[in-house]
């Protein structure tokens, strides 16, 4: 039987590590506030931001949110950008996506500070991922990492195969997999031969956002197996890209759908806040 990934407990011991890091930087005055900017009705985006907002509120960060209708125009977010980008009362901010069709999110988040780039997603942080040096890292990925480390999973010398190359998930991950010495392969959609591939993994992580692809045949025994997607189920509930009930005999360790990656996800946007704080004081900007 696999051992557990517990996302839901190691993301509530980085909440309170990050509680205790916001409680010293108030003690010292220094202001901290995540913001963010919401555009449209989607309500799927809409619970996402006020699960972060509450997330905020219980270590201790303040935050603000940004509420604008569908029919804003580009440059009038360009502005609000800028706005935050000045604004020294705001830590990090980011922008919840998907925007409405008629916004074009590139621009916009390529214009985010990176030192106040909470979300890592814009084209100089994933850069600087990219080449090794110091950023604020996208959530996702960065708490796979976090989950595994401190899981004890080892992951240097491994074979790691990474299923998805989105600029959200696939590619950072597979980066920052670079990092921790492991021997990165990236699968995506014109893969051919995906369970052979997937098979030579001794770290699995799929984040391909297809429902219960990947089954046992996927799956070298004793791998390690991250599942990243999100998919609701008909009659409730939530299921993930990976068969949990057939690959979980197989693996050494698994992830859960709820309770693996989604709570590391909104863990690390808290870190990267205080993060985010903590460099602009020491940069004397705050
Ligand atoms: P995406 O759609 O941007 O990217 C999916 C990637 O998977 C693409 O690179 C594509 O080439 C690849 N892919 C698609 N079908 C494939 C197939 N049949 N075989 C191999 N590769 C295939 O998605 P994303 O934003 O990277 O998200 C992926 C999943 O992770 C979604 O279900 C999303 O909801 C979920 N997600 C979860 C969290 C979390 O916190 N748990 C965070 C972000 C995304």
């Amino acid at each position: 039987m696999a051992k557990i990934l517990d996302g839901k407990a190691v993301a509530a011991e980085i909440r309170s590590e990050v509680a205790a890091e916001v409680a010293e930087l108030k003690s010292c005055d220094i202001p901290m506030r995540l913001d963010v900017v919401l555009v449209g009705d989607d309500p799927a985006s809409a619970t996402y931001v006020r699960m972060k907002q509450k997330d905020c509120a219980e270590v201790g960060i303040e935050s603000m949110a940004h509420r604008f209708p569908a029919s804003i125009l580009q440059k009038e977010l360009a502005t609000l950008v800028e706005r935050l980008n000045e604004d020294p009362a705001v830590s990090g901010f980011f922008i919840q996506l998907p925007l409405p069709d008629a916004l074009d999110p590139l621009p916009l988040i390529s214009s985010i500070n990176p030192a106040k780039d909470v979300d890592g997603l814009s084209p100089l942080s994933a850069g600087r991922l990219a080449i090794g040096l110091p950023s604020l890292l996208p959530c996702t990925p960065h708490g796979i990492v976090q989950l595994l480390r401190r899981s004890n999973v080892e992951l240097s010398g491994k074979e790691a195969v990474v299923i998805g190359r989105s600029n959200l998930v696939g590619k950072p991950l597979a980066q920052l997999l670079l990092r921790e010495n492991a021997t990165v392969t990236v699968c995506h959609s014109r893969t051919k031969n995906l369970a052979e591939v997937a098979r030579r993994a001794e770290i699995l992580v799929v984040a391909a956002g297809r429902r219960e692809m990947i089954d046992a045949e996927h799956v070298r025994e004793g791998a390690v197996v991250v599942d990243v997607g999100i998919h609701r189920r008909d009659g409730g509930g939530l299921v993930g890209d990976v068969r949990f009930e057939e690959v979980e005999p197989r693996a050494a360790w698994i992830t859960p759908v709820p309770g693996g990656v989604g709570p590391m996800t909104r863990a690390m946007l808290l870190y990267n806040t205080v993060r985010a704080a903590q460099a602009a004081e020491d940069a004397g900007v705050g």
